[in-house]
């Protein structure tokens, strides 16, 4: 086994899913350590520094938001939550605690895959931003000119609308909750702001061609957050 193959920690108690991750990942050229308890995990994640972790929320020991938390104090190592939970709370309690992304059971191995390779290259900066420019796809962001087009074309946003396309494009493939987005553009959330946030992103969707359902450019993410689509899945 090379030693510049990415080191991911997956945490999960259900030894079939932690198997079949394991293969995948092994597959995907990465370099796999399992852990099925909560302890466990934290005590891999100090000994062997994985680059990235994997970590079902629903462990016998303590919740995996512990993990996240104990995790937090010392590293930046992105986590991925895998969640069987319906609840749109435990996402979103999980991704302000410092989570990267999610995924909710039952995903396919290409999704799991896609959204490693996003969060390894958000950490290791390997976004597709030059020049404070960001291309998707026909859009183009030119973060220094506070200029937008799609498909060549410009299209005339509010300083608002802006700000909040800009602040996507700066994580692509990263789920951004209401709250961050909301805190980011204005400083801070209070009753009517995801209201105000959703109406915005409606007018930012319209603008930039798309129709309701339309994920080119932004994934809504119902009840959780926006994520700006991967330039590089
Ligand atoms: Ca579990």
């Amino acid at each position: 086994m090379s030693n510049n193959k990415y080191k991911i920690l997956v945490v999960e108690d259900d030894r079939s899913i932690a198997g079949m991750i394991q293969t995948v990942l092994e597959t995907g050229g990465y370099q796999v350590l399992v852990a099925g308890r909560c302890e466990q995990g934290v005590l891999m994640l100090r000994s062997h520094m994985p680059d990235l972790v994997v970590l079902d929320l629903g462990l016998p020991d303590m919740d995996g938001s512990e993990f996240i938390r104990i995790a937090r104090r010392d590293r930046t190592v992105p986590i991925i939550v895998l969640s069987a939970r319906m609840e749109e709370a435990d996402k979103i309690a999980a991704l302000d605690l410092g989570a990267n992304d999610y995924i909710t059971k039952p995903f396919s191995t290409g999704e799991l895959l896609a959204r490693i390779r996003a969060s390894l290259r958000i950490v290791h900066g390997h976004q597709q931003t030059s020049g404070g420019t960001f291309t998707l796809g026909g859009l183009t962001i030119e973060h220094d000119r506070r200029q937008v087009r799609v498909d060549g074309e410009p299209v005339h946003l509010t300083r608002t609308e802006f700000n909040i396309l800009a602040f996507l494009s700066r994580h692509p493939g990263k789920v951004m909750t209401y709250a961050a987005i909301v805190t980011a553009i204005w400083g801070g959330l209070d009753d009517g702001s995801v209201k105000k946030l959703q109406v915005n992103m409606a007018n930012i969707r319209r603008k930039l061609g798309c129709a309701p359902g339309d994920d080119r450019y932004i994934v809504n993410e119902l009840g959780v957050g926006y994520r700006m689509s991967d330039p590089q899945n």
